[in-house]
């Protein structure tokens, strides 16, 4: 087996992360191995398992962290060439079988890591997707985290899960009730993530199988923080005390990249950004991989010229499916242009009022821009994290996996976003689109979703200063690993 390796330079005591594929799954993990670096003194390897898309945008990202102490292991290609219609898997079960595909070769590395003197290694973190690293793990003797990149609510839905599926006989999108998770507000069955909408599917099956072998975890770092989620995390860390054990839960967000992903994009759309005044422009993007058909793009576009606001649009090539490859990384990648998708004189009507930046733009500097003043956002928990941070308010546009989750939790719970109707059609009509764009910019709505979104703004600098909730979260975590360092010298 060849392993690619980049810098090596090795520290007492390591920790491995395991990030499975989507960039929505690599970024905050490589956040947290620079706190991990930087505040506890760990040496990272970060193990990448490889679904066969390019790693080229996985690798920019590692390529940014700090040349000591964070090494990379790119585990060897996984084929899905024997799966009947392998282009039609869903992006879940993609990402399950590239990590139990990999098993063996991450037991190859586990091996090289544990017989290096050098070093001992004191944690093996996988993200959601991760639990099938557990056996592998024991093997070595090293406890198995798992770092949940999404919400204490959707990780409460997991614990849940295996008593809701028991529980219920119908599709969970025709729950007769709302489900609701301690502490959390009701969610409607349509709500509940994608993959679990209907029984008689592989990812359904999949992810019941996955969700049952979270209590093997010895903890679970989750990437919110405890003003956001108060009522789930109390819940969740209450459940430890009775028969309904569970491993510990460690809020340590909100963890997000610092940095820029891409700076050959920085120039344009941030400098018009400098040329708008202040708070008057909409964000839209759907994330990494969401997509949208050509109705509902036609729509959008329409909507935001009729709005007659300032946006900066990142807009991606059509498909009726929600996600499309660009879910795994191909950002960047040849593909048709999507301007030529978009509303005949679209781009000539809407100069100098909007601004349409192809496949990609780097959203953190522009959510932290001054001039932007709403995000239309697909819900992907990084994107909202990104907004909270930078106190932006939001119009949800959930598409698929868990983002109705969170968009519930953004509207019913912390009321910080306006969330869209989809008409009997399945589509936003422009008309809508318009009133969302011009309600979030300008309107008394915009400005009370603004004014509780500066709260959260300031709770979530407040989780990470040196007193912080998560702070103090991460440092119990990194502590036991130090102790269990100690405990076999
Ligand atoms: N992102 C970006 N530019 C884009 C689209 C996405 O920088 O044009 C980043 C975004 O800042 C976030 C991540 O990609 O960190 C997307 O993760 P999220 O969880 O929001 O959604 P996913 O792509 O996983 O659906």
């Amino acid at each position: 087996m060849e392993l690619e390796t980049t810098q090596h330079i090795k520290q007492s005591i390591s920790v491995a992360l395991v990030p499975t594929p989507g960039m929505g799954h690599v970024i905050p993990l490589v956040e947290l191995a620079k706190r991990l670096v930087l505040q506890h003194n760990f040496h990272v390897t970060f193990i990448i398992p490889n679904d066969g898309s390019p790693m080229q945008p996985r690798k920019q990202v590692l390529e940014s962290l700090p040349p000591t102490s964070i090494s990379t292991i790119f585990l060897p290609p996984v084929s899905f060439d024997d799966l009947p219609d392998h282009e039609d898997v869903s992006i879940e079960v993609r990402i399950t079988l590239t990590l139990t595909r990999s098993l063996s070769a991450l037991r190859e590395t586990l091996n090289n890591l544990t017989t290096d003197q050098s070093t001992r290694l004191v944690a093996l973190v996988v993200d959601l997707f991760g639990l099938e690293a557990f056996t592998v793990a024991r093997e070595f003797g090293v406890p198995l985290y798992v770092f949940f990149s999404t919400t204490a609510m959707d990780l409460s839905l997991v614990f849940h899960l295996p008593e809701l599926d028991h529980k219920f006989t119908c599709d969970f999108k025709d729950l007769p009730e709302p489900v609701q998770l301690p502490g959390c507000v009701p969610i409607c069955g349509p709500d509940l993530e994608d993959c679990l909408q209907e029984r008689n599917n592989e990812t359904y099956q999949s992810i019941i199988h996955l969700a049952k072998q979270y209590p093997l975890a010895a903890g679970i770092l989750v990437n919110s923080f405890m003003d956001l989620e108060p009522g789930a995390f109390k819940a969740l860390m209450k459940s430890r005390e009775s028969s309904f054990r569970l491993p510990p839960v460690y809020p340590v967000g909100p963890l997000i990249l610092t940095g820029s992903i891409n700076e050959s994009d920085r120039t344009d759309c941030l400098k018009w950004l400098d040329d708008q005044p202040n708070g008057s422009v909409l964000f839209v993007c759907f994330g990494s991989g969401g997509s949208l058909s050509q109705k509902q793009l036609n729509e959008l576009a329409l909507g935001l010229e009729m709005s007659g606001q300032r946006f900066l649009w990142v807009v991606k090539c059509p498909d009726e499916k929600a996600t499309n490859a660009t879910y795994f990384g191909v950002h960047g990648m040849k593909e048709d242009n999507p301007f030529d998708y978009l509303p005949k004189g679209f781009l000539d009507r809407t100069k100098g009022v909007g601004l349409v930046v192809p496949s990609w733009a780097p959203q953190i500097q522009v959510l932290s821009h001054g001039s932007t003043g709403g995000f239309l956002s697909h819900c992907g928990w990084n994107s909202v994290l990104e907004s909270i941070v930078h106190g932006v308010p939001i119009i949800a546009w959930p598409l698929y996996a868990e983002q109705k989750m969170n968009a519930v939790l953004l509207t019913d719970d912390l009321k910080v976003a306006r969330r869209v109707k989809v008409n009997e059609d399945g589509l936003v009509g422009r008309e809508e689109v318009a009133t969302y764009a011009r309600g979030l910019i300008q309107g008394e709505d915009g400005k009370l979703l603004r004014d509780k979104m500066r709260v959260l703004k300031d709770a979530a600098a407040n989780a990470l200063s040196p007193d912080g909730f998560s702070t103090k979260s991460l440092a119990n975590v990194a502590q036991k690993w130090k102790n269990l360092e100690n405990d076999t010298n």
